[in-house]
């Protein structure tokens, strides 16, 4: 039996996670990417145990543990007093609870350790520089179609184009992501800057009215990266690299309890990003017949919970495991969103509903940091 083929549609996190998987597997892939030289521009991300244990399985372990820092707990504050209202621990417990680690990963460390490691594997081709415009299928064989012209062929075609996948709208029609209302203001900080802040090694979450403020080290702690989130309506550009005004960065957290004020002190006016943030309510459907799709083309979650690129690897592992055990692909396919919907629905759902938890004002503010230990002595329990 010849070695099956796939074509996956994206190098991001979701994609490169799905190349290795499926390689391991026995797949040969190609990995079609619309940038000329992929990579993740300057951000972090939070890899939760659900998340590294695939990592690790797919022997990247050294490598991350070369660029990542391990968070000793996650801090939940008040912005109006600064009083800890929870803190769940992530260090040695978690390891010891679910067999991995909590990492806090520059996400361009992370896209580079993915991306080493598939470019060592012979079974893995990554075509760059190539947009994808096209993608057909019949019953034994799929295609695409690059804007260069160029025409590839292969058994099975995963889309892990993003949120506007291309892939996504082929199979069940284009429909515009939804403007959630809030924005993402995201910097990172050469920990140097920040001694005298006697800031710890813990992600700290910041609830204050209408906005939430997150900051966490990366890189052994030579980085504190920080995301700060308002309800902004009508400024909808997405983008990883728009500039900000520094301004309105600092009138809005300016004067929240240190050390929020004085990571926006530290941060350099010129290199803060503002982001809109989109998702998309979850889908009832991933794939059709050798086509399905993957990360945030199927699952778009808002970063209220961590867990959008977290989402994505669980993704790539599932897919390759139901891949190895049907020898029909779109029985496998089915299988892999039967088990992925109800889970990945679960976390958009609930990540859209911390934007409303983390950002209450008044008497509901008042009552939420009340209930918080309780709340997460139940979580810890869980
Ligand atoms: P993408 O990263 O969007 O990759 C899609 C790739 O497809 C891109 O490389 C793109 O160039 C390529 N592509 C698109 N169209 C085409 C085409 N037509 N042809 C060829 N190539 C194409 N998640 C976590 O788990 N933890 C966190 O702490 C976290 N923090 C976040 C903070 C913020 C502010 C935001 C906005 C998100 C955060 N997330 C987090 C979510 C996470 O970033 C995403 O869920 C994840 O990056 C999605 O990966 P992906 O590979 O599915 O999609």
């Amino acid at each position: 039996m010849s070695t099956p083929h796939a074509l996956i549609v994206g190098a991001g996190i979701g994609g490169l996670s799905a190349a290795l998987t499926l390689a391991r597997s026995g797949w040969r892939i190609t990995l079609v990417e619309q940038t000329a030289e992929p990579s993740e521009v300057g951000a972090g991300l939070q890899i939760s145990p659900n998340a590294s244990r695939v990592l690790l399985s797919l022997g990247l372990g050294e490598a991350l543990e070369a660029c990542a820092c391990h968070p000793l707990a996650l801090e939940m504050r008040s912005a109006q007093n600064g009083r800890l209202l929870s803190r769940m621990p992530l260090g040695e417990s978690m390891r010891q609870r679910y067999g991995a680690p909590y990492l806090h990963l520059h996400r361009a460390d992370l896209h580079g350790v993915l991306l080493q490691a598939a470019r060592e594997l012979a079974q893995i081709e990554c075509v760059f520089n190539a947009r994808v415009i096209l993608v057909e299928q019949n019953a034994s064989r799929v295609s695409l179609c690059i804007a260069n012209g160029r025409e590839l062929q292969a058994d099975l075609l995963i889309g892990a184009d993003g949120i506007h996948s291309l892939v996504r709208a082929t199979l069940f029609g284009a429909e515009h992501a939804r403007f959630t209302g809030c924005v993402a203001w995201r910097g990172v900080i050469p920990a140097s800057r920040l001694r005298d802040a006697d800031i710890p090694r813990s992600a700290a979450l910041w609830l204050g009215p209408g906005a939430h403020f997150v900051h966490y080290y990366l890189r052994r702690g030579e980085l504190l990266n920080f995301v700060a989130v308002t309800e902004c309506e009508g400024w909808e550009v997405e983008s990883w690299t728009q500039k900000g005004e520094y301004r309105e960065l600092f009138d809005e957290f300016g004067d929240w309890p240190a050390p929020v004020s004085r990571i926006i002190e530290a941060a350099d006016p010129a290199a803060c990003f503002k982001w809109a943030l989109f998702d998309r309510p979850p889908m009832p459907q991933w794939s059709q017949g050798r086509v399905s799709l993957l990360g945030d083309a199927c699952h778009p979650t808002l970063p209220f919970m961590a867990q959008g690129a977290a989402m994505a690897i669980e993704d790539a592992a599932v897919l390759a495991s139901c891949l190895r055990r049907s020898a029909a692909i779109p029985g496998a396919l089915l299988e892999y969103e039967q088990l992925r919907r109800a889970r990945t629905a679960e976390i958009q759902n609930t990540s859209r509903d911390n934007k409303r938890r983390y950002h209450y004002r008044g008497a509901a503010a008042w009552a939420r940091d009340l209930a918080m230990p309780a709340l997460q002595g139940a979580l810890a329990r869980k």
